[in-house]
């Protein structure tokens, strides 16, 4: 079947129009209509070839939410009409420890929603800037929000997940100083997910605009991470910081304001890497820095319905398939409240 979509032919090329096929539906295959696509950070850095390995033409997109359009004959919990999301996984081995825990996020075997082998044509997955998935029920996830909220839930997709997936692992909750690095798509759902779970929450953002704003997402204080005093002046006091930024940045900065036994949670994933970080601050006070990667399926719905049961949305700019690659621009620039969403009726020839 062939549908609609927008992607690029070379990293050096905007996104444009284009058409790409999608499987049958197969036994246990749902056939979703998305209606709307997040724009994630992942994205750019995946199209723009700024990630090793990317082959075009790529159509990115993983934070996916439409209706149910057509279910295989062996599925057994979705019906059409169902309002439903893909997130990041499509596929998984199915077979190893990762899988069998519930953490497919973390099987050598996961297929990813863009970018990864598959059977299917052309042989890599192709994503949600598009009018049609079709992907195995095991990997399709159930919303319970209203209808009127469905444009703001698809970020929780990937820009949720990965924030609540460490939010819960390092136990984020009541009498907990938590820190949020970056406030752009996936920094500002932390901040809304942190408090919801009850800690106290701290913005670190380099832009002064998001000063006020970022109090109105659920922060309890908000840092401008450029002046050093602001900083200095939160030494030592936390016990989880997540990191959500795009690019290289200096890690003693957020290691030195851990207690003991903290932990700094890298998500962020810049195209270069860091600067090593100073040994004795990880010494001194036993402190941990770590990584975590979007979440398993059983996680990433209890995070939806944990935000079905908060009213928990994402800050949304809706816009056309056509304003992508301005979109991309002003992301680059830290110039969103907070997520791009593409309409997907949009992309209709
Ligand atoms: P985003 O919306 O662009 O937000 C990134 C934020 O980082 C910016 O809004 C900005 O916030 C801050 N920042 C500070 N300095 C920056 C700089 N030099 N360049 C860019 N940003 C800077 O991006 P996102 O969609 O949240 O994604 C963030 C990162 O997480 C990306 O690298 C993405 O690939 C990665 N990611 C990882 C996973 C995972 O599983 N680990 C999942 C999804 C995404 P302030 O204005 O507040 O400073
Ligand atoms: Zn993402
Ligand atoms: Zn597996």
């Amino acid at each position: 079947m062939k549908v609609n979509a927008y992607g690029a032919y070379a990293g050096d090329k905007p996104l444009e129009p284009m058409q790409i096929t999608r499987r049958e539906t197969g036994a246990h295959d749902v056939q979703i209509d998305i209606a709307y696509c997040g724009i994630c950070h992942s994205d750019l850095h995946q199209v723009r070839a700024e990630w090793a390995g990317t082959q075009f033409p790529c159509v990115p997109g993983h934070e996916i939410v439409g209706r149910v359009s057509a279910v295989g004959p062996h599925v057994g919990h979705f019906n059409v009409g169902d309002l439903v999301g893909i997130g990041c996984i499509v596929d998984s081995c199915r077979q190893c420890e990762e899988c069998d825990s519930g953490l497919e996020n973390y099987c050598d075997g996961m297929v990813g929603t863009y970018n990864f082998p598959t059977p299917d044509a052309p042989g890599w997955t192709q994503g949600g800037y598009s009018q049609q998935i079709v992907v195995h029920e095991r990997y399709v996830l159930r919303i319970r929000h209203p209808q009127a909220q469905l444009a703001a839930v698809a970020p929780l997709l990937c820009a949720g997940i990965t924030t609540y997936s460490p939010l819960r692992h390092w136990q984020a909750g009541p009498g907990k100083k938590v820190g949020i690095v970056g406030i752009g798509g996936l920094g500002h759902m932390g901040v809304k997910l942190a408090h919801a779970m009850g800690a106290h929450v701290v913005a670190f953002t380099t832009s002064e605009s998001k000063r006020e704003a970022a109090k109105v997402l659920g922060a309890d204080e908000v840092i401008v991470s450029r002046n050093a005093d602001e900083m200095a002046a939160h030494a030592k006091s936390f016990d989880l910081i997540i990191d959500t930024v795009a690019a290289a940045h200096d890690l003693d900065a957020y290691l030195v304001l851990l207690k003991r036994d903290g932990t700094l949670t890298l998500v962020g994933a810049p195209a270069t890497p860091h600067p090593s970080p100073e040994v004795f601050n990880l010494i001194f006070k036993r402190r941990a820095l770590a990584g975590s990667m979007i979440g398993g399926i059983a996680e990433t719905q209890e995070m939806l319905d944990f935000c079905a049961t908060h009213n928990i949305v994402s800050d949304i700019e809706l816009i056309r398939a056509d304003q992508i690659n301005s979109a991309y621009e002003r992301l680059l620039q830290g110039d969103v409240k907070y997520r791009f969403v593409v309409d997907s009726v949009t992309l209709a020839a």
